[in-house]
């Protein structure tokens, strides 16, 4: 693509738009808006704008069509593949002050919200009305964000990710024009679902200006467990077993022996240094919730677990999960002076047990420091590699794993990201991933923006163009 470099012009029209505060060309600005939580190197864009108004956003974005001069939506910046970086420099749009909750239907269990509103802060308030939107990314991310992203979480297993949760859209496509899709239904069979073709789309192909979500009634009940395991590969079948057996877990997440140290030390907590499982079950009576734990720990002991530690206080439980949360954090704290990497990949659920045993020998035979997590319910894999990035002997080996297990995972059936997003990292991978679809893809591209001005150069490898 060829874009035109961004003048005078431009930015005088962008100050037209929106008042003169809300654009800056200043060199903090763009350098907090070059990066994301990822290894991948800056880019700076030419300027920042924070819209206010759809209506603005229409403005910006025929403009920047007219002139040929790159988009990039942005939402609180915490990406883990590069998603939201101006590869090719032009115009960042944060969504910070797009952060109202413009309705909550109770009733209806469903909410509009601006894209900038940030979703813990947002549960906090919808907290008040006994309700919550499911999805959990552990940074806190933007509604925009996590639409783009397809983000999910450690309850997904049980709520499904962002695009379970997200019934209507308002878009601003690359034309300017603006269009409302989805219904308020909780369902709906009435012709192609364009709703969810912009949820994942990571920016390019339109930008979400407002969103209509699915919400839940906070459960009244929880049951909650840990339990420790020799091996991993112990760990690991049990997720299959418990998934496999009927029991709906509100959350099942696996944590190696070096994660927990890790949360041990840097999160002060006292858990057992095994493989673990924290296990978590939600609903309104007491006694079913009771039942499902002592089923649970049935699978765990046929399966090896050397503890099982159930009736987790509320405490403790929202420490853990704060701990869970923060791992990535945690883990880059535990090891001053490395850069990190997180491997995100997702497979069908009877393959987890041999995807984790895999990842873990290839992260062993190519001598890299890899610490495993993940949504184990899901199928989802993390694995958080630290190592001097410097070094390109230390990066020839990383990247020689890396592709092993993702390549893994696709012999799998499994997908080279289970939540994080293509963004720059993956899409080397997408064309082994996703065959002649890609190619479609490619052309729903070109048919929504034409001049490839949205967030140029994500999700398609370069042969291919953004
Ligand atoms: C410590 C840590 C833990 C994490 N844990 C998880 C996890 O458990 N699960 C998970 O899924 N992710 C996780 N992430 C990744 C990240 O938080 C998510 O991908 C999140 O959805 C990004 O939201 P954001 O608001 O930061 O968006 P950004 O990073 O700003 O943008 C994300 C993408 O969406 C696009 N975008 C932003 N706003 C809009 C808009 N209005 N319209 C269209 N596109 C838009 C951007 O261009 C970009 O492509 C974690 C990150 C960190 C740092």
């Amino acid at each position: 693509m060829n874009f035109n470099p961004f003048t005078e012009e431009d930015l005088r029209f962008l100050k037209e738009v929106v008042e003169e505060d809300r654009v800056s060309t200043g060199q903090s600005n763009l350098e907090l808006h070059s990066m994301d939580e990822t290894h991948h190197k800056g880019f700076l864009p030419d300027v920042v704008v924070w819209p206010k108004t759809t209506e603005e956003v229409s403005r910006i974005v025929r403009w920047a069509n007219e002139r040929r001069i790159p988009v990039v939506p942005w939402g609180a910046g915490t990406s883990l593949e590069g998603n939201p970086l101006a590869l090719h420099g032009g115009i960042v749009l944060d969504f910070q002050q797009m952060d109202r909750i413009l309705a909550i239907r109770a009733e209806a269990f469903q909410a509009d919200v601006q894209p900038g509103v940030k979703y813990q802060d947002m549960n906090k308030i919808l907290s008040r009305e006994g309700l919550f939107f499911a999805p959990d990314p552990g940074a806190n991310a933007t509604i925009g964000g996590m639409i783009g992203n397809n983000a999910s979480g450690v309850r997904t297993v049980k709520y499904g990710g962002t695009k379970d949760n997200v019934l209507r859209l308002e878009v601003v496509l690359a034309s300017g024009e603006v269009i409302r899709t989805g219904t308020h239904a909780h369902k709906s069979s009435s012709a192609y679902h364009l709703a969810q073709l912009f949820i994942g789309s990571e920016g390019t192909l339109g930008i979400v200006t407002e969103a209509t979500i699915r919400l839940f009634g906070i459960p009244e009940k929880f049951s909650a467990a840990i339990v420790n395991f020799d091996s991993i590969e112990d760990a690991s079948r049990t997720v299959y077993e418990i998934m496999g057996s009927g029991l709906g877990p509100a959350a099942l997440e696996l944590l190696d022996q070096g994660t927990i140290r890790v949360l041990n030390e840097e999160g002060h907590l006292q858990l057992k240094e095994t493989p673990t499982l924290f296990l978590e079950f939600t609903g309104a009576s007491e006694t079913s919730l009771k039942e499902d734990l002592v089923r649970a720990r049935e699978i765990c002991e046929a399966n090896g677990s050397t503890a099982f530690e159930p009736g987790v206080g509320r405490e403790e439980r929202n420490r853990l999960w704060e701990a869970r949360h923060q791992a990535y954090e945690l883990i880059k704290r535990n090891n001053p002076g490395l850069s990190f990497m997180i491997i995100d990949t997702a497979v069908p659920i009877s393959h987890y047990s041999e995807m984790i045993h895999f990842a873990r020998d290839v992260i062993q035979e190519h001598k890299i420091k890899g610490y495993i997590f993940g949504h184990a319910g899901d199928g989802n894999l993390h694995l958080v590699v630290a190592g001097p990035f410097e070094d390109p002997d230390f990066m020839k080996r990383l990247d020689r794993a890396n592709e092993a297990i993702v390549f893994h995972a696709l012999s799998f059936g499994g997908t080279a990201t289970g939540e994080h997003g293509v963004g720059l990292g993956k899409r080397k991978f997408m064309m082994k991933e996703h065959g002649e679809s890609l190619q479609v893809m490619k052309r729903i591209k070109n048919l929504l923006d034409p001049n490839g001005i949205l967030n140029p150069g994500k999700i398609f490898p370069p042969e291919i163009g953004s």
